[in-house]
């Protein structure tokens, strides 16, 4: 499974150079998603083209050659690798193999997927009241998928029990599953057997058996629990985690492979770090941990305002997602505040226009909106400014390139840590209320830098610090 990508994940993959490997592979592109979800149950699309312009696609991937690209692209780029070891457990100073065997390392990286070796032995895991589902999949040859410009798309239905996916992948093969209620799956399975159970769904999910009609099942069903967890701590003596070995959140936006890959990428930053500049570890674990949650978190917060807002369908399962979503409290403001600017993902807000949203979160974005509308203005040397309430500059280890720095964030309550640069943290600092043209002087000054480019710099960043909520117009003193 995971065989739905993200265009974010993309860049990971060219950034370490393997994205030439994967693109020369034939994967079937992606342009977007699909979905029969909703306020009403006609289909409706999503590009990422809307919202992504580096990469406006993205693949579906047949994982055991998409992960065997990822190997020997590790291998060429100097890991050792062993295959067909297992590990047994994971100890400060390296791991033991089933064997038996100790390997010595002076960091442990634990991508052991949902087997999650570490977060288990210690207690770890933090499972989620909200996504308790399970997943019955299979494989079909044959059949149709969707007309274009939406064949390469992940087709997603809702229907009575829950949902269905339909991937095409190479090769005119379908990847299918669905995924139920876990204690109504497991019970339904044990009295029908698993073939029956997922033959069922698929005809109830009627668009995504229309498209498979003359398709033969060629493998599986599989059944898997698919349910969401978090590990308390990502990090410690030793060891970090990443991936399903870290976290896990429902697969409705295909976002397990791209918190992996992200992951990994922020852990190899982390472990570089903490080996190389072993004063600053402390603080890089503590960005790693922030960082990763912070995108688990904003993932988590999606798919649980999509399932609330789903009208398409009624039944025992939607009902009971909806009350959730309602009884959830007050929509979290960081995730607010992050879809009505530049969300992690991009495609956020085209996503959730298309669901009937519960009241109290669309309200809360609206306002965050407005606001952010009310505020956009065009600095100039004479504007004031000051730090909006709340908010403070932090020193904090940042990520640079292929590694954890010392650096800073702006920090407060309900809202994500805003890395910034070194000028930007120093303009947030001395706003107090003086006008930019004495915050660039002081900078200047105190750098021994050019004063109109520190001016220029600093008006350009005032703009986007104001829109943004960072920094407040003072009136002009009269
Ligand atoms: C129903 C369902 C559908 C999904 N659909 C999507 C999707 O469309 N798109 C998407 O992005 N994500 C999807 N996901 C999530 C995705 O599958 C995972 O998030 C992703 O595969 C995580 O990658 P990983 O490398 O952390 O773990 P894995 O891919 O599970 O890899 C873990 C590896 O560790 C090895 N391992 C485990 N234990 C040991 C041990 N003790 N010793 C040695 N090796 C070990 C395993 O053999 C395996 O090779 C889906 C998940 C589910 C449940």
């Amino acid at each position: 499974m995971g065989e739905s990508l993200l265009p974010a994940t993309l860049a990971v993959l060219d950034d370490i150079g393997v994205l030439p490997f994967i693109e020369a592979e034939g994967f079937v592109r992606k342009a977007g998603a699909t979905m029969s979800w909703g306020r009403e149950a006609e289909p409706w699309s999503w590009y990422f083209a809307e919202t992504n312009r580096r990469f406006p696609h993205s693949y579906q991937v047949w994982r055991p050659r998409f992960d065997q690209i990822l190997l020997e692209h590790s291998a060429r780029s100097g890991a050792r690798v062993r295959q067909g070891e297992a590990v047994r457990s994971i100890h400060e100073g390296g791991v033991e193999l089933a064997t038996g065997a100790r390997v010595e390392a002076a960091m442990v990286v634990d991508a052991t997927g949902q087997g999650a070796l570490v977060a288990t032995k210690r207690g770890l895991q933090e499972w989620d009241p909200f996504f308790r589902n399970l997943a019955v999949y299979g494989y079909f040859a044959g059949g149709r998928h969707l007309d274009p410009p939406d064949d390469g798309n992940i087709f997603i239905e809702a229907y009575e029990h829950g949902w269905l996916w339909k991937i095409p992948l190479a090769g005119g093969v379908s990847s299918v599953g669905a995924v139920v209620d876990r204690d109504y799956g497991a019970a339904e399975i044990r009295n029908r057997g698993r073939d029956r159970f997922f033959g069922d769904q698929v005809a109830a999910a009627t668009r995504s058996s229309a498209l498979l009609e003359g398709a033969v099942l060629r493998d599986g069903p599989f059944a898997v629990r698919d349910w969401s967890w978090c590990a308390k701590a990502m990090t410690g003596p030793g060891f970090v985690l990443v991936g399903d070995a870290a976290c896990f959140i429902d697969p409705l936006f295909s976002t397990g492979v791209h918190l992996a890959v992200s992951g990994a990428h922020l852990a190899a930053s982390y472990v570089t770090t903490a080996l190389r500049t072993p004063s600053l570890a402390g603080a890089a674990a503590e960005s790693y941990e922030r960082l990763y949650r912070t995108q688990y978190r904003h993932f988590h917060e999606l798919a649980t305002l999509f399932y609330a807002s789903n009208r398409a369908r009624d039944s025992y399962f939607w009902e009971a997602r909806r009350l959730t979503g309602a009884q959830r409290g007050d929509p979290r403001a960081a995730f607010v505040h992050a879809v009505s600017g530049q969300a992690a993902a991009g495609y956020e807000r085209s996503v959730l226009g298309h669901g009937a949203l519960p009241e109290d979160f669309a309200t809360a974005l609206e306002a965050e909106l407005a606001g952010r509308e009310a505020r956009r203005m065009r600095p100039d040397g004479t504007t004031r400014v000051r730090m909006a309430t709340g908010l403070e500059v932090r020193e904090a280890a940042v990520l640079g390139d292929g590694c954890f720095e010392a650096g800073y964030v702006i920090a407060g309550p309900d809202r994500d840590d805003l890395p910034v640069s070194t000028l930007v943290a120093s303009l947030a600092h001395r706003a107090r209320g003086a006008t930019l043209d004495a915050i660039a002087e002081g900078i200047a000054h105190a750098n021994d830098a050019d004063l109109p480019r520190v001016r220029e710099a600093a008006v350009a960043a005032a703009e986007l610090l104001i829109a943004d909520g960072v920094l407040e117009v003072c009136d002009p003193v009269p």
